[in-house]
């Protein structure tokens, strides 16, 4: 490892010596009959709705000017995504807080600076990644998406992550990695394998949401094993 990831990973506050898997290490397969081979159809094979056919202008005002579930009554604004629109990884959440619902912007504040650390211990910079959330606006006092508004709002991920066509999605937290997979296995056992995403097989990866890293330092060894598995997803040739 170099001495670059050695600061970043100090950055993280995860000490070397902690690493369980090497960067380059290959993903652990899933097993026959594990719980996750029977994961729904998951959302973006679903998700055949008016945005489909959208480009990113249309659908960036077309999110600006929704009104499609009941959170367009306490939003700020619409939190539409950000970063490289050809990213090679596109990073999904689960919906605006109180930071980004100020700013527009997905992943701000502390648990942001966090995930822009995370990123650049695997050599991507917040600017080279796509990053959205499944809601595109906040829900009240940040709570849980309701299924109604997930529901409502996904097509426009879906379009998002059709838009980008990434090599590779990292889904962070178990609200996002239980909705993208129309799963309740505990985010525990979602992470630290690559399951093949919708119709395209996109290799998914999944980790703890950066919040919870701040609460829970010690899963961030973990968090650590799952980058380094969107890491090896990176450098396979396409
Ligand atoms: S959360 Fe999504 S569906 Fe609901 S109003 Fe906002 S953009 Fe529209």
């Amino acid at each position: 490892m170099s001495d670059r990831h050695d600061q970043y990973l100090e950055a993280l506050g995860i000490p070397v010596w902690k690493l369980r898997v090497p960067p380059g290490a290959t993903a652990p397969p899933l097993e026959a009959g594990a719980p996750l081979e029977v994961v729904g159809t998951q959302l973006v094979a679903g998700a055949a709705a008016a945005p489909a056919a959208m480009g990113w202008d249309e659908l960036a005002a077309t999110v600006r000017a929704c009104t499609k579930c009941a959170l367009h009554t306490t939003r700020t604004q619409t939190v539409f995504g950000v970063g490289r629109r050809n990213a090679d990884l596109l990073v999904i959440g689960e919906a605006p807080g109180a930071d980004k619902d100020r700013q527009g912007e997905p992943f701000v504040g502390r648990a942001g600076q966090l995930l822009n650390s995370m990123l650049r211990a695997i050599g991507l910079p917040r600017s080279e990644v796509y990053i959205a959330n499944i809601l595109k606006c906040r829900p009240p006092n940040n709570r849980d998406p309701q299924p109604d508004e997930a529901r409502t709002c996904t097509p426009y991920l879906a379009r998002q992550i059709a838009l980008v066509n990434p090599r590779a999605i990292l889904a962070v937290g178990r609200i996002a990695a239980q909705w993208l997979l129309q799963t309740d296995v505990p985010i525990g056992r979602l992470r630290g394998r690559v399951v093949p995403y919708g119709e395209a097989g996109t290799p998914l990866v999944i980790t703890y949401h950066p919040a919870y890293l701040l609460r829970s330092p010690l899963a961030k060894a973990a968090a650590w094993t799952d980058l380094c598995l969107v890491k090896d997803l990176l450098r396979k040739p396409q």
